[in-house]
This record gives C-alpha cells, sequence and structure tokens, in this order.
C-alpha cells in the first residue's frame, strides 16, 4: 500500500501526480465536450460501464483532479466539485432524500443554508426539523421520524460560531440508520477531519478558506465510503433500487460504499441541475489548497489575538471565539481542532447596532462585504445583511444576535489588525 500523506503535503501534492513530460500544474482542460472513435466507445459512458469524460455538464477532468485532492484531505473515498456551497449541500441532500422525507438539521446553520432548507427544499416536500446543537442525546434522539434520510449539521457555524459536538450527532444519526452530513467550510480539513469522528459525508464552500483569495465561487461534496447503504436499503431506494434513468443501474451495488453516493450525484443530479464548478474555477481553488495550511494557521493566530483584545476591551459587550479559554465551546474546540479553529470571530459592540455600525463605517483595513474567511480581513453586520430574511426568533435560533458583527480575520498583521479595531473602537 502506498504511504498516507500528512496533510500538508496533500495540500500541495494531493490528487495530481503528472507523468513524464506532462505540465506539473494542474491542466485546465477549457472544453465542452469530449471525442470518441465510435458511438459504442461514448455508449459505455453512458451506461456508466466505462469511466471517461464526455460533456462538462456532469464532469470535467481538472475538476476531478481537484476533488480528488480535497479528497484525500477529508481522508474519503470520492469527492465532486459544484458551483457554489450551496449547490453543495443541496446535492448531498436531495442525493438521499425525496418530496415526503425529513431530515434533522442543527438550528445554528449558515443562513443561506437555512433558507435553502426551510423555504426552497420544504417546497419541494423535504421537511426540516432544527435542532440547537447543545441539545442532549434525548432530544435530539426526538427529532429523528421514520421518514429521515439524514442529519446535518456544521464543524464551526456561520456565523454563530458554536462547535458541534460531531459523535453526539453521528450516534444519534447512525441509531437511526442514516448518514451525518458535516458541513466543515469553517474548520477546513486542516483543522478538522469530521470523518475521523464519525461523519459518513462532508460539503464544503470551497469559496471561503479552501479559495481563500475570494476568487471563485464553489463547493464540494465529499463521501467517506463507509455508509452502507444496503443496510437501509429501504431507506434509500435511490441509492439501492435499479435507476432506469441509467439503464437499470442500481448505485450501491455497482459502485459499493466507496463511490455509489458521489457516482448517483454526478449520473443525476449533475446531469439533471448542471450546477458544476468550471475548470477555470477548479484551478483557482487548487492554487489556494496548495498553502491553505500554512495560512489556516495564520488565521488561527490573527483570530486569536484580536479575540483576546476584544475580550479586554471595555467598549465591547461579548466576544465568540472557539479557541478563546472563557468560551462556551472551548472545551468541544480542543477535542475537534487541536491545532486552531477559523479566524472568524463575533462580538457585540456596546450599544447595539447603531454603535456597531459606527464602529464598521470606522474600520480602514477591514472592509465591509459579505464575504469570509478570505486573505483580506473583511466584516459583515449579519442582521442586516446575510440573515435579514430571518424574523428574529429565527435569528436567535440560529445564533445570532442583532448587534452581532463578524470580523474574519485576514493573513495581514495581528498589530496592524488590532490597532485598526482599536481606533475604530474609539471613535464609537
Ligand atoms: C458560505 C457558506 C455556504 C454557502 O456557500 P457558497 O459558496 O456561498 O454558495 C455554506 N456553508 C457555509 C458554512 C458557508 O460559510
Amino acid at each position: 500500500m502506498e504511504k498516507k500523506n500528512r496533510i500538508e503535503t496533500i495540500c500541495v501534492q494531493g490528487g495530481y501526480r503528472p507523468g513524464n513530460g506532462e505540465p506539473r500544474q494542474v491542466p485546465i482542460i477549457q472544453s465542452t465536450t469530449f471525442k470518441y472513435a465510435t458511438s459504442e466507445d461514448m455508449g459505455k459512458l453512458f451506461d456508466l460501464e466505462a469511466s471517461g469524460y464526455f460533456y462538462t455538464r456532469l464532469q470535467n477532468p481538472t475538476n476531478d483532479i481537484v476533488a480528488a485532492k480535497i479528497a484525500e484531505m477529508e481522508g474519503g473515498t470520492a469527492a465532486m466539485l459544484t458551483s457554489s456551497g450551496q449547490a453543495a449541500n443541496f446535492f448531498s441532500i436531495f442525493n438521499i432524500a425525496n418530496c415526503g422525507d425529513h431530515v434533522v438539521a442543527s438550528s445554528t446553520i449558515y443562513g443561506g443554508t437555512f433558507n435553502l432548507f426551510s423555504v426552497t427544499m420544504k417546497k419541494m416536500g423535504i421537511d426540516f426539523t432544527f435542532v440547537e446543537p447543545d441539545c442532549s442525546e434525548d432530544e435530539l434522539n426526538a427529532a429523528f421520524r421514520p421518514n429521515t434520510k439524514a442529519c446535518f449539521g456544521e464543524t464551526i457555524a456561520n456565523p454563530a460560531l458554536t462547535v458541534l459536538d460531531i459523535e453526539k450527532f453521528a450516534r444519534a444519526a447512525h441509531g437511526h440508520g442514516v448518514p451525518l452530513i458535516i458541513d466543515n467550510t469553517f474548520a477546513t480539513p486542516v483543522n478538522c477531519r469530521p470523518f475521523e469522528w464519525g461523519a459518513d459525508i462532508v460539503t464544503h464552500s470551497t469559496t471561503k478558506y479552501m479559495d481563500g483569495h475570494g476568487s471563485a465561487v464553489g463547493g464540494a461534496i465529499v463521501d467517506s465510503g463507509r455508509f452502507d447503504w444496503m443496510k437501509y436499503a429501504d431507506k434509500f431506494p435511490g441509492l439501492c433500487t435499479p435507476d432506469e434513468s441509467y439503464h437499470g443501474i442500481t448505485y450501491a451495488e455497482k459502485f459499493g460504499l466507496a463511490g455509489a453516493f458521489i457516482t448517483k450525484a454526478t449520473a443525476q443530479l449533475m446531469r439533471d441541475f448542471g450546477s458544476i464548478q468550471a475548470p477555470q474555477n477548479a484551478y483557482l481553488l487548487n492554487n489556494g489548497l496548495e498553502s491553505l495550511h500554512v495560512r489556516m494557521a495564520r488565521h488561527c493566530e490573527n483570530g486569536l489575538a484580536v479575540a483576546e483584545f476584544l475580550e479586554n476591551n471595555d467598549k465591547i459587550a461579548w466576544v465568540t471565539y472557539p479557541g478563546l479559554k472563557s468560551d462556551k465551546y472551548y472545551a468541544l474546540a480542543q477535542k475537534y481542532m487541536p491545532g486552531g479553529t477559523c479566524g472568524v470571530v463575533s462580538f457585540g459592540v456596546k450599544g447595539g447596532r447603531k454603535a456597531a455600525e459606527k464602529f464598521m463605517a470606522n474600520l480602514r483595513i477591514a472592509a465591509i462585504e459579505t464575504h469570509v474567511a478570505d486573505a483580506r480581513t473583511c466584516c459583515l453586520h449579519p442582521a442586516s445583511s446575510t440573515h435579514r430574511q430571518m424574523s428574529d426568533e429565527e435569528l436567535l435560533a440560529a445564533g445570532v444576535s442583532a448587534d452581532l458583527v463578524r470580523l474574519s480575520c485576514g493573513l495581514e498583521s495581528k498589530e496592524d489588525l488590532i490597532e485598526d479595531i482599536a481606533q475604530a473602537l474609539e471613535k464609537i
């Protein structure tokens, strides 16, 4: 067996081993289509009898190189890139849940995901029950129904910064015969690999730290290859019974534990929705991945320094950062992310909404953006922007108070960041 590399080496070299005379950089295959000698050759691809490419709406070689790297980083067996994180989370659930099915999700998830689940997927007939991430195991178990098909949460929630007890959620999901899907966007596989704690599927908004430079919107889905679909065949007919739109292939039989989930998501969902990442964007993403391990360490160092500064400043009402010793999630963060969490710090400025707005307007280095997890420090007031669709009650359940400022610490000097924050606070 080939020696398994460490995460740092996988970030740089995973997914792509060029042969003699082949390009050292990942080639961008800028082609919608691929040529074959005979119709029969191509037919084998359509029947999933041979692997290969025919149309970039479903698959592209550049994407597959980068997806293979992400699969290796997470310790999974298969992965795919999607056009956005939203598409990744949608596919991860729609691949196994149909109209009439139900999903259990943590309530403190990203606002866009909450909207996708509670509004758009609800229109498709999929019902979600949202549970507090800190609920007891009894409360969590009580949320499952006979028609529940998955359980979903974020390693570190955006922007609430709650840390999910992945083992607790995995126990509940597996106790009910369904997979645990974890959105690992904020932690990245550098800081946490949810498969090591029992998760079955991992998703990413690669738009964030993985890209890291605000260059390209994208997403990824990774399969651990460990969930035994056939064991719960009656729950997952899409994987465990013949797909008539693919000549009667039964994905779980033909592609086994390692490949069934991603093959089905590619063959059905990517075919029908076409939410694929552009190969140009996959190339940019790969450049980001090559330095992810170096950047995450600095993001975490800056995040902690800023959080400690804010904690000791009398103009600040409260600070949430899972790397702070005083934080409610410090113990969970130490367990799941001993090497560091992320660069995002949430806090409230005394004086509420007005003071927060004044503070943000006076920042010189940190720019006001909806973006997060970027090389350049940025900040956001979710209640008036990304989360404005949510009612006060939903906001509270999502762990977002009206005075919450989300500061995403970039890769600049931490001294400069702190001086910038200090001068902006003085102007309140
Ligand atoms: C941004 C984000 C998403 C959505 O990703 P897009 O790439 O913006 O579509 C999903 N989950 C988390 C945790 C995010 O931060």
